[in-house]
């Protein structure tokens, strides 16, 4: 039996479900789909960003109204417009099936009498930003008198953003008897304020560690000089040809900047912020979820909430002020158990911030060095490769030019026009990187970073103070990192802190171990059977001996990047951002004008990291 259907979940739903391909419930889903189908109580559901709260508390609400009747039952606060169109938008896919099921949208910056015609002619869940709800209340246009369910998503948020009166006014409309709903990925002391305040004995679950992270996500950072950031990152971009990825900015102003200099110097990028117009808004989300955008700059408030599936990097170029943002930034990525990085280009001063974000997260970040020119050269290269292996050909157009083609060809060989083609676009790399420096810096004497890194500039396998193991398990034995994670946690009888990185193989993982928990390892693995095969635990022969050698092989050939998204890449080519932007980009980018503003000594570039002086509200 469907398991959904187990929890309760009509035939109709499960079936819309099924096919957004939602097998089983997560597990926020699970815990919470129970207790709210009762309708009996408050709740607070905290659980980390990807993990599927939006279904969580709307399947519940699709049991739980009266389709029948045309009146607002259920209102559903939220922070962004982003996110009310795209949890209005969910909630209609789940009811697909069902009859009679009207949502609303209503939001700010939109024709507010296309909203208002749609309330009149009736709606059962109303999905709003409290700014634009207030309106709709003030006009006397809505009547909640008879809601049973208030669901306050990014609970959080909608505090940062100075929302809090007009909740209170808004919930001031709704009956006393309603049953509300509260939804974060994290808690800080306002929303446990905020529960107090809205609900009586709420029923709390958590999910995961509290404002931690999703174990899918690596955290990377850069060390670098606050001048070199932007070099610093268009570099870490060019040596992922594939990147489609989130960057995250402080303010405005500096959103606006970053994505202005990235067209600029011919990347596939726009931003996404406070001060564009709602429609202006709509176009950037709705090219980026279409990936004709390859690069979304955007500001925390903007993003948060966000899904867009297969986010590959979340790129923190200025950290968050507010360190929860951080959990939120890096949920953008690993979405729906998919894995994701989430990178921060930090100078000195900002390492202790590092820090702190590790133990918030509960996960050590790995410091990564700024990919040297030669180092991006050979990415693009054998993307080149790539791309010609994948190439479609379309006979019947090409065929008509090919006896010409063929005469002009006719003296080179073989190699000599492989050698050709893959220089045509990798010679601008050539060029551009020609005398490029390296970006990294080390941190200061005896600190941490220090003892860690080699002189050649690449990171060795193991972190500095952890060992790393092998066990003889896998991806093929059905395991997640996170899974991976618990597993060796239960056994080892450690902390989840205490593991670095996992590295997830197809028949076996190598994981990180503090060292000073490694024989707990050793000890709590002894004589475990999985599935009948007993689990043997090595020290990775690699960590000491040919770390060097796989980092290099591994890395540099690009052999690295096939494997981690292999089936991804020809994919997502095909449909993806198409030849045409990439095209576009790879003309512009190496362009004389990217050279000069590229130059990684700052050469005339804006200084990103310099304090402006920033508008009210920034964000
Ligand atoms: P959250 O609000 O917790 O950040 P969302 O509700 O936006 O997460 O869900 C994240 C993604 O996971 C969405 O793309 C959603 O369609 C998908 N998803 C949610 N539940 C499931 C499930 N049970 N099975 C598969 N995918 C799911
Ligand atoms: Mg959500």
């Amino acid at each position: 039996m469907n398991p959904f259907l187990e929890l309760g979940i009509r035939e109709e739903v499960v079936n819309a479900i099924s096919e957004l391909g939602f097998e089983k419930p997560s597990e926020i889903q699970e815990k919470a789909i129970p207790v709210l189908l009762t309708g009996n109580d408050d709740f607070v559901g905290l659980a980390q960003t990807g993990t599927g709260k939006t279904a969580a508390f709307g399947l519940p609400l699709l049991e739980q109204l009266d389709f029948s009747q045309k009146h607002p039952q259920a209102l559903i606060l939220c922070p962004t417009r982003e996110l009310c169109l795209q949890i209005s938008k969910d909630l209609e896919k789940f009811a697909k099936y069902v009859d009679n099921v009207h949502v609303v949208a209503v939001y700010g910056g939109a024709n507010i009498s296309d909203q208002l015609r749609q309330i009149r002619r009736g709606v059962q869940i109303v999905v709003a930003t409290p700014g634009r709800m207030l309106d709709i209340i003030g006009r006397n246009a809505i009547d909640f008198s008879k809601v049973k369910y208030v669901v306050l998503d990014e609970a959080d948020e909608m505090l940062n953003m100075g929302f809090k009166e007009d909740i209170n006014s808004i919930l001031s409309e709704t009956p006393d008897e309603k049953k509300t709903w509260l939804f974060s990925a994290t808690m800080p002391s306002e929303v446990r304020r905020i529960a107090k305040n809205y609900m009586t004995d709420p029923v709390e679950l958590t999910v995961g560690t509290k404002n931690t992270g999703n174990a899918n996500i690596e955290h990377h950072y850069y060390l670098i000089k606050a001048k070199d950031k932007y070099a610093a990152f268009k570099r870490i971009v060019d040596s992922n040809p594939d990147i489609f990825g989130i960057v995250f900015c402080r303010t405005k102003i500096e959103t606006q900047d970053i994505a202005e200099a990235l067209i600029k110097d011919g990347y596939n990028a726009d931003s996404l912020h406070g001060d564009l117009s709602q429609q202006q808004r709509d176009k950037v989300m709705k090219r980026y979820r279409d990936r004709s955008l390859q690069l979304l700059i955007a500001t925390d408030v903007a993003a948060r909430g966000i899904d867009v599936s297969d986010v590959t990097h979340v790129i923190n170029f200025s950290l968050p002020d507010e360190t929860e943002n951080y959990t939120h930034r890096s949920g953008r990525t690993a979405r729906a158990g998919k894995t994701g990085i989430s990178l921060s280009l930090v100078n000195v001063k900002e390492l202790s911030k590092i820090r702190h974000l590790e133990k918030i997260i509960g996960k050590p970040f790995e410091k990564k060095q700024v990919p040297q020119g030669a180092e991006v050269c050979e990415k693009q290269l054998f993307s080149i490769v790539k791309k010609i292996e994948n190439v479609e050909v379309n006979d019947e157009q090409i065929s008509p030019f090919l006896p010409a083609i063929m005469e002009n060809l006719e003296s080179l060989s073989k190699e000599d026009i492989i050698k050709r083609f893959a220089s045509l676009e990798f010679n601008r790399f050539l060029d551009y990187y020609k005398n490029a420096p390296d970006l990294n810096i080390e941190a200061r004497e005896g600190s941490r970073e220090d003892r860690g890194d080699r002189r050649d500039g690449r990171s060795r396998e193991g972190s500095k103070g952890y060992t790393r193991l092998f066990m003889n398990l896998g991806s093929v034995d059905e395991f997640s990192r996170g899974d991976m994670l618990g597993f060796i946690c239960n056994n080892a009888n450690i902390s989840g802190k205490s593991i670095g990185k996992i590295d997830l193989k197809g028949v076996f993982t190598f994981f990180e171990v503090q060292d000073a928990e490694v024989e707990k390892v050793f000890q709590g693995f002894q004589g475990v059977d999985y599935n009948g095969r007993q689990v043997r635990i090595e020290v990775s022969g690699e960590a000491k001996s040919e770390g060097r050698g796989r980092s290099r092989g591994g890395d540099r050939g690009g052999r690295r990047e096939g494997g981690y998204r292999g089936g991804d890449r020809g994919g997502r080519r095909e449909g993806g951002y198409g030849g045409g932007d990439r095209g576009g980009r790879r003309e512009g980018g190496f362009s004389g004008e990217r050279r000069d503003r590229g130059s990684s000594n700052g050469g005339g570039f804006r200084d990103f990291s310099g304090k402006r002086k920033e508008s009210k509200s920034k964000y």
